[in-house]
Parts: C-alpha cells; structure tokens; sequence
C-alpha cells in the first residue's frame, strides 16, 4: 500500500516539503514505490512572493533534493549571504556589527568569547575572533570558483528571489522527483469518523484522499485554520513588528558590487531589510502599526532608499504585507500538519522562516508514519520540539531588541520594558551577565541557534559578561592566543584569495 502525502499550497514552504519527502521516499521505479506526493495549488491565491534569505542549512536541502548549485544560482539570480550586518540597532547611529555564519575560532574548545570579554573589548568581537565579517566588508564571495559546488571557505547561505526559486522548484519536483502537480482552489475537507481528514474537495468538484495532509496554504491555514481551528498564539506583546512594505529595486549597473549579507537598520518603529542579488536589490521595511502609520513607515523607507547611489532610480511602489507576529498552538493534529507560513511567523529579522520549514520537513520525511497508529505518537513528538523551536526563536529575536541602548522612540523603549521580555530570555541573559553562552546552553538536540549566535548579537550589541582577566588557566590563554593567530593569518589569506561576489556571479554567467 502507499502512503499518500497530499501537500495543500505551492508556495516555498509546500515546495520545499514536497522537495525533500519526494526525494528521500519516491524511488523511479513506480512499481516498488511506497510513497506518493500531491501538490495542490490553488489558481487564485497568490504565494507570499518575499523570503529572499536563506541559512547555510539552504545547502544541504537543495543537494538532498538534488539540484546542483550553478542552476540555481543561474535560475534564481541568487548570490551568497555570509552574515547579516546589524546596522543603528544599539545607538541609533551609523554604529553597526556581524552575525556572521562562521563560528568562532575554537568554538566547542575553548570560550574565546569569555577571553575577549576579559581581555580586549575595545575590539569589536566578531573581528577578533573571526575573518568572516573582514571578508564581507569586502563584499567577498565564501569560496573561489574552483571550489566544488556546495563547498566552502567560509560558511555561507544564499540571497534568492522567492518567485524565481518557487518556479525552479516546481518544475525540478515534477519533471525529477515525480511530485504530481493539480491546480486547484480547496474549499472545504470531508472528514473520516475518527476526525481524520479523508480527503479535501476542490472548487471544481474533485475530491482528492490522502493519509497525511500537509497545510502549506500560507496565512490562508485552509486546513490546520479554517477546518480544525487550531489556536493561533500573538506574540505581538513580546514581538511588535506586524506590517512590512516591501520594494524590488534595481541595481545602477550590473558591475555594482554585491553585499554578502543581509543588512538590517534599525529606524524608529522597526528596520529596514536590504538584500542584494544578481541584478537588483530586495529592500522593505518591517515596522509595528502601533507605533508608526503606513506614511511614517513609507517616507523612512524611500530616505533609505533614495539615499543610495548604487541603486538605479525608479518609480517606488511598496507592496503592503500584514501580519500577525505569532504561530499556532500545535502544529500536527489527527494527520494534518502545518509548515510554513499556515503555521506561523514572527518576522523577517534572522530569516527564520525558511530554515523551519527545512527542519519541519526533514523531520517528517525522515519519520513518515508508515500507519496510522504511529501518527499520533510522532504528532505530539513534532508538536513539542516545534513549539521549542518557536520559543527559541522569539527569545533570540527578542534578543536583538532588548540590548538595545535606544530611547529615541517609544518603540525602543517598550522593546526594553521588562513584561515584553519572556522569563526564559531574562533567565538566559540574567546568566550571560556572569558567563558566555557556551555549548551546554541548550539541552536540545535539535537546536536551531547555536550559543555562536547568541555570542555574535550580546557582544556586537555591547553586552558585558564580568569576566576578570586572570581568570583563565594558562593553558587556555596560550591557545586563546594560538587561535587569534590563526585568525588573522586566516584573514589576510582569504582576503587575498576570494574573488568578490561580483566577480563569482558575473563569472557563471561566461562558461
Ligand atoms: C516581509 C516578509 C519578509 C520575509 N523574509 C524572509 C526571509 O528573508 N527569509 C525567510 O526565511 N523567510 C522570510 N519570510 C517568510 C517567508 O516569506 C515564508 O516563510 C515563505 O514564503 C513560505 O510561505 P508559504 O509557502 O508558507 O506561504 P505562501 O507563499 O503564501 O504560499 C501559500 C500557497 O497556498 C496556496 N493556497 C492558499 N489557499 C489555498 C486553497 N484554499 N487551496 C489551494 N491552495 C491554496 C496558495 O496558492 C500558495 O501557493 C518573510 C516573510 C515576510 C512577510
């Protein structure tokens, strides 16, 4: 017998899913085939369109689905993110530091965090113990083009349009992976006796039955929403952010360089995102209505934009997005399970989003229930380490508000109001005063953000953790020096060895 997974949405998240399930579970031979995977997409709705920017886990689900890097580079004017530079965010200045995607050196040996915070804070951290943000002020490429695909000299995630990657995925799904494509708008859901979906119905008439029904329908939530009504949890009392205005904006020329990370300004009532592709530039600002009005929130956007110069001048027409910051209360009920937008978002900040959605449907792939029975054990597993997950990141977002020093809006200061601080991140930062975050942070196995992280954003936004000097044994100290060594040797061979974006990009495009 075959399981059916029917996926409901085509969008990134119903993509992606059917991506990674078709690949691991639906073998060519039909015959011996145990699994097979329905996308349905309705015709009217349209998909959200932005999610331009991935982590380095984006890598391993493209190899695992089975494209290879140059065509998506190619199909999706995609380039490479290294970091994601935080710019006003403590001062409301021009100050500014990385979160880049490469760990410090001796992470998981030594807490050269702790050496530095004793020793040398009038460096900025993440250089002290890192080349990557050197590399991306130089707006350098993480690998030579001789490298293999995928491979690295310095860890790297992509910048993408959202349009182009639904389309690539769509045509790889069903020309390689057999994934079977119907395009249609669900409209309601005829249930089993044991409150199962049987199967979902269609506007034309045509009922389509499946085992596992997968809710990709985006902030419609057909399934997981409007037929099982699975709360929806605000987090807007913690997270303000609920509108963005969103703008594509064309590069002056295609020689203008292209940055390795995602920027991030702050503003009064929120930040501007700004990510560079091949040809053009995504830019939106993601702002809270209760603090700023939609003409506020437009004229700090066309300042920013208009203020650059390596940007071609245009008509700017934003596209509005509203949203309510938050996600539902579980994620898998009877054999339904939401991934995606349908269930939940935050914001922007971080691009957390995507990288869910890839763990949301590793996991599943990798546990397809094979009978009904096991369903209901693997539900209550997913809905537990997905709502860890969702805690984990509203605590590391929050993070980046709360360190802040700015009291030049309400906005900022409501963000440092200690009932906006859940307990779990007061707890953590109540501990990081007194020591470095460090590798038993977490007791989770599948931890979405590492304590490298949490290091990056607490010392980049001036965090002190009362470290003395002398504190550390003589032996650490020794290799603390070793490390920074090789760091600055590691510095000067890369920023001599890595072409520029510009020059990687420009470059596939003349073999
Ligand atoms: C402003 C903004 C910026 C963002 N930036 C990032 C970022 O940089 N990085 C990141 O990781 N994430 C980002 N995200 C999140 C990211 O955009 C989403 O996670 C991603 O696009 C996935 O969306 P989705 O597939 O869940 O929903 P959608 O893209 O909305 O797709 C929904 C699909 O469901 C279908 N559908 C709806 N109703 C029905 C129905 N009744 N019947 C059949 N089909 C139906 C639609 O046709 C569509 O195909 C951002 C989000 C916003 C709002």
């Amino acid at each position: 017998m075959k399981t059916r997974v029917i996926i409901v949405g085509g969008g990134t998240a119903g993509w992606i899913t059917a991506g990674i399930i078709a690949a691991q579970h639906c073998t060519e031979n039909s015959l011996t085939q145990t699994t097979e995977v329905v996308l349905v997409e309705s015709p009217d709705v349209k998909n959200l369109g932005v999610g331009e920017g991935t982590w380095p886990t984006m890598r391993d689900t493209l190899r695992q689905i089975g494209i290879s890097e140059r065509t998506f580079l190619s199909c999706c004017d995609a380039s490479f993110k290294q970091a994601s530079k935080f710019v006003a965010w403590s001062e409301g200045k021009k100050e500014h530091y990385y979160h880049p995607f490469t760990a410090p050196a001796g992470y998981g040996s030594v807490s050269i965090a702790e050496h530095w915070s004793a020793t040398h804070r009038d460096i900025d951290f993440e250089s002290w113990v890192c080349a990557q943000g050197t590399t991306c002020k130089q707006n350098l490429a993480p690998k030579t083009s001789k490298m293999p695909e995928y491979a690295f000299a310095l860890n790297y995630g992509y910048h993408l349009n959202a349009g182009k990657f639904v389309k690539m995925l769509h045509q790889h799904c069903v020309e390689k992976l057999g994934v079977q494509y119907i395009q249609g708008h669900v409209e309601h859901v005829l249930p089993a006796e044991n409150g199962d979906i049987a199967s979902i119905v269609l506007v034309s008439g045509e009922h389509i039955d499946g085992d596992l029904f997968i809710d990709c329908s985006g902030f419609s939530a057909i399934l997981i929403g409007k037929h099982y009504e699975i709360p929806f949890k605000s987090k807007q009392h913690i997270l303000f952010n609920d509108t963005a205005l969103a703008l594509q904006v064309d590069h002056a020329s295609d020689e203008v360089p292209i940055a390795s990370c995602t920027v991030a300004t702050a503003q009064k009532s929120g930040w501007v995102w700004d990510i560079s592709l091949q040809n053009r530039r995504g830019i939106g600002h993601v702002f809270s209505s209760d603090f700023s009005d939609v003409e506020q929130a437009e004229e700090a956007l066309f300042k920013y934009v208009q203020n650059d110069p390596l940007l071609a001048s245009q008509q700017l027409s934003p596209r509005k997005i509203k949203f309510t910051p938050g996600h539902r209360e579980t994620f898998w009920h009877k054999n339904c399970v939401a991934i995606g937008v349908s269930a939940g978002f935050v914001e922007p900040l971080e691009a957390t989003a995507l990288v869910l959605i890839e763990k949301s449907a590793e996991w599943i792939s990798q546990q397809l229930p094979r009978e009904r029975s096991a369903m209901t054990v693997l539900a209550k597993r997913f809905n537990l380490l997905t709502l860890q997950r969702w805690q984990e990141i509203i605590d590391f977002l929050k993070l980046h508000y709360v360190l802040t020093n700015r009291e030049d809006s309400e906005y900022w200061r409501a963000h440092q109001q200690p009932d906006s601080i859940p307990e779990s991140l007061q707890d953590a930062l109540t501990l990081w005063r007194t020591q470095a975050p460090g590798l038993y942070e977490s007791n989770q196995r599948f931890e979405l953000f590492s304590s490298a992280s949490k290091q990056y954003v607490l010392y980049g936004m001036g965090f002190h953790t009362a470290r003395e000097q002398g504190v550390l044994g003589r032996q650490e100290t020794s290799m603390v020096k070793r490390l920074r060594n090789e760091t600055l040797h590691n510095t000067e061979k890369l920023l001599s060895a890595l072409p520029t974006n510009r020059e990687f990009l420009n470059g596939l495009k003349k073999v």
